[in-house]
């Protein structure tokens, strides 16, 4: 799947100002991306490296950058030793992975006229690597360009923010999605043809993400989200109906493991969530439901008080899990409090 910088969804208004600044030959030393998970910032990074390196930039009738000519190539594919990615190590970005991006600063770039620094989860950066990188920033030789994306630009320090432009990227609509999948994948397209419904559930787990829908269209990779979405729905409709039977049941065959169980109940919020906003407005984009009328007989059929209640017992049961306690007991404790 190819994609070029008019290729990316949304966020129009940053792709636009990025693409001139490549055009007018004004690239800025540093950017800041800030948008949740999977909104697109390291894609438009990369398009923003490859834009600034592509050997068609400029020529009429290729799009910026064209993604074909060899630069576009190697950078797309990873292979550029003038593109440096930087993530986390462990929880956060440390002072001597930024020490490490400073000794490289300063040696010219090996093949293209930038080099360009990507620091993922810049959010993470210790105090001591933001003040480190800030040294950098001041003044960056000519040629460099800093992409800091972050998902919460507020953790950044003010005078590092104050160094770059701050651009929020933002969750993508579904239709905008749907389109993107079905004209750029085949997959995409033959799940249209054979099972419409799967695709509606990938662009509603995707959550607003073309990354996330596109790793989901692999059914490799969509298999444990599709159980555990359908275990969710199956949660959603025996709690608030009260079927104590048929919750007990499904909760004990729940996998028992917390990486999957987390993301079961964070499911079951997520449909909550859908029909709280129903019931405020039924034109309003959902996250987890994809057939719009069964919801909204769903959202009718249970007042809100009710649905906000599981809500906060589902939200203790997953604070309780995450800090590692008995799973059996919570889940036990989670299937008393819902029938109390
Ligand atoms: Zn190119």
């Amino acid at each position: 799947m190819s994609l070029s910088m008019t290729d990316i969804v949304g966020n129009e208004k940053l792709r636009k100002h990025l693409c001139n600044d490549i055009l007018a030959e004004t690239p800025s030393h540093a950017y800041i991306l800030s948008g949740p998970a999977g909104s697109g910032k390291r894609t438009i990074a990369m398009m923003y490296a490859a834009a600034l390196a592509c050997e068609n930039k400029g020529i009429g009738g290729y799009a910026l950058p064209c993604c074909r000519c060899q630069s576009c190539r190697k950078i797309l594919e990873y292979k550029s030793p003038d593109v440096l990615i930087t993530e986390k190590d462990g929880a956060s970005v440390k002072a001597e992975q930024i020490r490490d991006i400073q000794q490289s600063v300063s040696v010219v770039p090996n093949e293209l006229d930038h080099k360009i620094y990507i620091v993922e989860n810049a959010e993470t950066m210790t105090n001591q690597a933001q003040n480190a990188l800030l040294l950098t920033l001041e003044e960056p030789p000519s040629y460099v360009v800093f992409f800091l994306l972050c998902e919460a630009e507020e953790k950044l320090l003010e005078t590092v923010k104050s160094r770059a432009p701050i651009f929020r990227t933002e969750p993508i609509r579904s239709d905008l999605i749907r389109n993107f999948l079905l004209e750029k994948s085949d997959d995409a397209k033959k799940l249209a043809a054979n099972n419409p419904s799967e695709l509606d559930a990938i662009i509603s787990i995707s959550n607003g993400s073309i990354g996330r829908a596109i790793e989901l269209i692999d059914e490799k990779t969509r298999l444990p989200f599709v159980n555990q979405r359908n275990s969710a729905a199956l949660f959603v409709n025996y709690a608030l109906s009260k079927d104590t039977v048929r919750l007990t049941e499904l909760i004990i065959s729940l996998p028992h493991k917390q990486d999957e169980l987390i993301p079961t109940l964070t499911y079951v919020q997520t449909a909550l969530r859908d029909l709280c906003v129903l019931k405020k407005s039924e034109n309003t984009e959902l996250c987890f439901y994809s057939d719009r009328e069964a919801a909204i007989e769903k959202a009718y059929s249970v007042g809100l008080a009710a649905i906000m209640a599981l809500y906060n017992k589902v939200e203790d049961a997953k604070n309780t899990l995450s800090r590692n306690a008995n799973m059996k007991l919570t889940l036990t404790n989670l299937i008393a409090s819902i029938n109390s």
